[in-house]
């Protein structure tokens, strides 16, 4: 089918939402609204047809473990978000691409982007680009520094992510 289910992780407060809605919506809060579990749907044209990006925005860390099995088993391709302003962000990451692993196998053939969200906050910067690029080539996966804020790579996030589910 043409309907592509993108979900998206992270801790809580890294801007999961907020990358999400700058996409959708084209807007940014500066309030910090926690999530329960919210999927929108952006239609978008692919390869000269059109399909459903279908985006899923997680609670983060303290998803019910049963709910994250679950959107990962209908997940498409993954978003795991961390903030720069945040190694312990980036830590809680790797649990989630570990359940990625176990749930899906192979996941080289699974389009994931690592993204290293708030790069407009230069002064409170904790993890490095290079630390970033690393955790994304010992993970086989993709990787990109955004602001939500300032929407920086933003379109390009969820553009990539196609491209990477067409070259599979
Ligand atoms: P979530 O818990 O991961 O969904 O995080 P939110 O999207 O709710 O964002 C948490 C807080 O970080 C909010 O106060 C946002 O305004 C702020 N925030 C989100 N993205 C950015 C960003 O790119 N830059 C900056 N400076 N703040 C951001
Ligand atoms: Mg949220």
């Amino acid at each position: 089918s043409n309907d592509y289910r993108v979900v998206v992780f992270g801790a809580g407060g890294v801007g999961k939402s907020s990358l999400v809605l700058r996409f959708v919506k084209g807007t940014f809060r500066e309030s910090y609204i926690p999530t329960i579990e919210d999927t929108y749907r952006q239609v978008i044209s692919c390869d000269k047809s059109i399909c459903t990006l279908q985006i899923t925005d997680t609670t983060g860390s303290h998803q019910f473990p049963a709910m994250q099995r679950l959107s990962i088993s209908k997940g498409h391709a993954f978003i795991l978000v961390y903030s720069i302003t945040s190694k312990q962000s980036m830590e809680e990451l790797k649990p989630i691409f570990e359940q990625i692993c176990q749930i899906k196998g192979d996941v080289e053939n699974i389009p994931i982007m690592l993204v290293g969200n708030k790069n407009d906050e230069t002064s409170g910067r904790e993890v490095e680009t290079s630390d970033g690029e690393a955790l994304a080539k010992r993970w086989k996966c993709a990787f990109m520094e955004t602001s939500a804020k300032t929407n920086h790579n933003v379109k390009e996030l969820f553009q990539e992510l196609l491209n990477l589910e067409k070259r599979r």
